[in-house]
């Protein structure tokens, strides 16, 4: 094994064992800070509130594009009980590292540390390289990324940013790998509705908050969002290389089980969905409750409005729409890098060193990351890593935020060493 993968392992190991979950990132910020220690790099530390650390580490280069490496360093909660092994302890096992946010994301955020690592040592690169452990990403980046982007975004550049995930394989005949170039937004909606109060011993003639809103989550359950076709929903099933009726049918937005374990995945990466989350009413089982509400997770795609999303709940609403309050909870559009980029050429260029001849396909996350806070300020921003032939998109979306999460050793060793090739063809190190 090379230094770069064995020091880009035992980093992770110790990343995970720092459990940071949701909060405490300032240890995972001083292990990253022992780690630099006499490299040359400069460090700085961004501290919003007390523990939420935020580090980044610049290697100053000459005058050519810069590149910044945004790697998240907090991780989501464990249910106990469903684990095997335990989730902080960074346990290796038949070729795998086991524990909570080793695949989401600290194999890629070692892996970006231990190549900046290295380019402080080589010496200057063409342009400036920064990698940036982040906290607070699981919870949308508001005392992490969102911060530093909103606050204080002069510290580093936000033109080329890579982070997680990437560089997985659809499983299809001859291979192709996935660049994720875009992520849904967010339309999170609050639907309240009132009803009389009173005493539960005589409902009579009463109108029951707690009916009204089963009808809502009834009529918001049954909205079906149309099917967007895009370049990339297009080039994703083309990759393929489905049958023409297949092909077809799955344009339009139907046939998605022929895409197996993809389904549920692919759906979201081609629709506007509405998840029913949170529903309450009533604390007491004698009271009438004069609220009810419903929380709904929304994701739209690129170029779906806030005031589409509305017009869509009001109309599958109908005669009940008067009756119901609609409040916005967290709202942020979805964001898309373009793929004629310099970056995006560094990332195909590099893959083809990997697998050659594998075509490469830009995606769509159903999910967050930090890099629409790049976007956001115009930049480009892409999900990078490299998996094993073998690991398919779906197996790494089924790793995220689940029990007994892990990563295979062989693509830590990947990643770091695709990191390593992108910097030097990026920024000539
Ligand atoms: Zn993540």
């Amino acid at each position: 094994m090379s230094d770069l993968a064995a020091s880009t392992i035992s980093l992770l190991e110790e990343l995970i064992r720092n459990a940071c979950v949701g909060e405490g990132e300032v240890r995972n910020a001083d292990t990253l800070e022992r780690f630099f220690a006499g490299s040359g790099a400069r460090v700085q530390r961004f501290e919003p509130e007390p523990g939420r650390v935020s580090i980044a580490f610049t290697v100053e280069g000459g005058p050519s594009e810069p590149l910044t490496l945004l790697g998240h360093t907090d991780v989501v909660a464990v249910d106990r009980p469903k684990w095997t092994v335990d989730p902080f302890a960074a346990e290796e096992r038949d070729g795998r590292i086991y524990g909570r946010g080793a695949t989401d994301m600290l194999y890629i955020t070692a892996a970006m540390a231990a190549v900046t690592r290295e380019v402080a040592r080589a010496g200057k690169p063409s342009g400036t390289l920064t990698f940036v452990g982040c906290a607070d990403e699981e919870a949308r980046g508001g005392l992490g990324a969102g911060w530093l982007a909103e606050q204080n975004p002069a510290p580093f550049s936000w033109q080329n940013c890579l982070s997680e995930e990437g560089g997985s394989h659809l499983p299809v005949d001859g291979d192709a790998l996935v660049v994720v170039v875009g992520e849904k937004g967010a339309a999170q909606r609050r639907l309240v509705v009132h009803g009389d109060a009173g005493h539960g011993s005589t409902p009579y003639g009463k109108e029951l908050a707690v009916a009204l809103i089963g009808e809502v989550a009834q009529r918001i359950a049954a909205i079906e969002p149309a099917v967007q076709r895009s370049d990339l929903w297009e080039g994703y099933v083309r990759a393929f290389r489905f049958d023409p009726a297949t092909e077809h049918s799955l344009l339009d937005g139907h046939g998605y089980d022929s895409l197996g374990e993809l389904a549920r995945y692919s759906h979201a990466m081609s629709h506007l969905t509405i998840a029913p989350t949170v529903l309450r009413a009533g604390s007491s089982i004698n009271v009438l409750p004069s609220t009810a509400w419903l929380e709904l997770d929304i994701r739209p795609l690129p170029g779906q409005t806030q005031e589409e999303i509305d017009d869509m709940l009001r109309e599958a609403l109908g005669d009940l729409a008067p009756a119901v309050e609609i409040e916005h909870l967290i709202t942020e559009d979805a964001t898309v890098s373009t793929t004629d980029s310099s970056l995006y050429r560094a990332i195909v260029d590099t893959y083809a060193e990997f697998f050659p001849g594998a075509p490469v396909v830009p995606i769509l996350s159903a999910g967050g990351s930090d890099l629409r806070f790049a976007r956001r300020r115009g930049g480009v921003g892409y999900g990078f890593a490299l998996h094993d032939r073998e690991r398919t998109l779906g197996d790494v979306l089924d790793q995220l935020h689940s029990h007994d999460e892990y990563v295979d050793v062989r693509d830590v060793e990947l990643t770091a060493q695709a990191y390593r090739s992108l910097v030097g063809r990026f920024l000539g190190v």
